[in-house]
Parts: C-alpha cells; sequence; structure tokens
C-alpha cells in the first residue's frame, strides 16, 4: 500500500500568511549567514539541511487521502487538497476518461467535500467514481453543494460515472482483494472511521471525533477498530489542554489521545491530522512530541515496551506501508 497526503487541515483552508511567510525567511537568512552559498547546487544543499518546519507547508487544505493498493485507487474524503489530486489523476488514465476511484467519505462537513466540485477528474466521461459512505442520502448531500446560487454548475454537469454504496457498520465491503470495514465515531453528526485491509496491510482513517471518555469501556470497540494497524490516520486537532477546557464536546481529539489509544491497540505507525487552523505551521510540529512524550510514559511503566512511530499529518507526505 503507498498513502499520499493532499490535505490535512481541520474545518477550512488555511494558506500560510504574509507574517508567517516573512518569519521563515528571516529565520532562514540568520541560519546562512556564513554559509557558503556560491551556487545554486550549494543553495540547494542549504536548503535540504534545513529543518521541514522552515521548508515545507504542514498544510493549508483541508483533508483528503490517497491510498494506492496494487492497481486501486481509494481516496478519504474530498477536502479542498482534492483538487490538487485530481490535478495529478489528470496525467494517468482520468485524462482519457479510464480511471476508476473508490471513495470513502467520512461524513459530509464542508471541510471532507468541499473540493469535490474543483475535483476534474469528475468532469470527463467515462471516469467511474465509486462513493461509499454509510449516509443513504450522500447523492443529495453533494447535490446541495453544487448549482445556483453558491456554485456555477449542478451535480448532474460533471459527466464522469458516480456510483454510490451504502455501507453498514459491522458488514465489511470487499473491494476486489482489498477489505473495507467502518465504525461510527463521536462527532457532532456523526462521522465514520474506514478500515482498509489488503496485502497483508491494514490503514485506518479515523478523522473527526472526539473520545470524551478514555476509560476501556469506552474506548473497546475504537481500540478493536484500530487492533494492530500498520497505520492509524487520527484526528489530533486540538491540544490536551483546549480538550478539556474550552473545545468540550466540539468533535475532536488530541496528539495525547491518539498516542494513548494507538498505544493500546499495538499501532505501528501514528499519524497526527485535522490541523487547527488557529494553529500556524510551526506550532503544529509540537505536536510529535507530545505524542511521543506519552508513548515514553506508557513504555516505562510497561515491561513489554511497544515502538510507535509518530508523524504529523503534511501535505505531499508519501508513505509506503
Ligand atoms: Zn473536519
Ligand atoms: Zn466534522
Amino acid at each position: 500500500m503507498r498513502l499520499r497526503i493532499w490535505g490535512a487541515r481541520g474545518s477550512i483552508p488555511t494558506p500560510i500568511t504574509t507574517p508567517e511567510m516573512r518569519r521563515r525567511l528571516h529565520e532562514v537568512l540568520v541560519r546562512s549567514q556564513g554559509v557558503n552559498l556560491d551556487s545554486s547546487e550549494a543553495i540547494d544543499r542549504f536548503l535540504d539541511r534545513l529543518p521541514a518546519s522552515l521548508t515545507s507547508v504542514v498544510s493549508g487544505n483541508t483533508s483528503c487521502f490517497e491510498v494506492r493498493a496494487g492497481e486501486q485507487l481509494f481516496i478519504f474524503d474530498l477536502g479542498s487538497g482534492s483538487r490538487l489530486l485530481g490535478k495529478a489523476l489528470m496525467q494517468e488514465e482520468f485524462g482519457q476518461g479510464q480511471g476508476t476511484a473508490h471513495i470513502f467519505i467520512s461524513h459530509t462537513h464542508w471541510d471532507h467535500i468541499e473540493g469535490f466540485p474543483f475535483f476534474t477528474p469528475a468532469y470527463v466521461p467515462g471516469n467511474q467514481l465509486h462513493f461509499y459512505t454509510p449516509f443513504e442520502d450522500i447523492e443529495w448531500r453533494l447535490r446541495q453543494l453544487m448549482g445556483a446560487p453558491f456554485f456555477p454548475v449542478e451535480l448532474d454537469y460533471p459527466q464522469a460515472t458516480r456510483s454510490y454504496h451504502t455501507l453498514k457498520p459491522g458488514h465489511p465491503h470487499q473491494i476486489n482483494d482489498v477489505q473495507i470495514e467502518m465504525i461510527p465515531l463521536h462527532h457532532p453528526g456523526t462521522s465514520y472511521a474506514y478500515k482498509l485491509q489488503g496485502g497483508g496491510k491494514t490503514l485506518v482513517y479515523a478523522n473527526d471525533a472526539e473520545y470524551p471518555q478514555m476509560d476501556q469501556q469506552f474506548t473497546a470497540p475504537y481500540e478493536d477498530f484500530f487492533r494492530g494497524a500498520d497505520v492509524l490516520i487520527f484526528d489530533a486537532m486540538y491540544t490536551y489542554e483546549a480538550a478539556v477546557t474550552s473545545k468540550v464536546d466540539w468533535g475532536h481529539s488530541t496528539p495525547k489521545a491518539g498516542a494513548e489509544l494507538a498505544w493500546r491497540a499495538g499501532v505501528k505507525r501514528l499519524i497526527l491530522t485535522h490541523h487547527d487552523p488557529e494553529d500556524a505551521d510551526i506550532a503544529l510540529w509540537s505536536k510529535i512530541e507530545d505524542a511521543d512524550q506519552h508513548i515514553r510514559f506508557r513504555n516505562t511503566r510497561t515491561s513489554e515496551e511497544r515502538p510507535l512511530e509518530v508523524l504529523l499529518a503534511t501535505e505531499g507526505l508519501t508513505l509506503e506501508i
């Protein structure tokens, strides 16, 4: 399996700001003092040595995750990141109207579907778009997204063939040699986590979820669902402090809760996502340390140390699973 991230912001697209850009340039220029930058290659070598927090965007776009399992394409959510995914797909068979995508929608809050009207493969006749969700009225929901007075064209204008598949929790669905399962998550209006299993690998996409209790009685269904996953993509929008004070019942979780649940479930890699638009990119990198700190705390209190790698979801991140 291969994962590529196209959008990892929560709630609303969050482009980098001019003050943030200037702060980075300032920091880079400070670090460049005394460094030999007399050729293009030397400049590239210098840039390559800088931390990602200075040279890359964590995420301006909202949720969109691409997974390839063999020849098959799976897409989790169509946030604004799906516009860029669509552009990339147009370079493949989707450009000739010969592409097939299996699209899983966690829920239909704006930030998880707003990229669809800009998803170019949908406008090419011949392409096959399969939508999977437990929401039986998904077509109606997408219809609300398009058409006057909010968008120049209606849902019937895109010419790709769309099929809608209703999934049910507890009823795994098979797509060729890949199995997909889902469970409901605690989130306003309900969000759904998806588990993809194929080729001996397991990926779980669990975006937009709050875990208001961390006792095992409450978390058991989630731990069972996450158990042994090679990758768990987890909503870690808030700091622990915000989650237990000002953001209670907002439907989102924390790096610490992700670390705890992933640790209990024996997950191998935890990817922290759904970044708060209130947080500048620079603030997001500390999420890794928040989670790592909790894992170290857990591992020192057990005889069985569990290796668990923590990654920050960043636009463009590609992982072999
Ligand atoms: Zn969201
Ligand atoms: Zn949501």
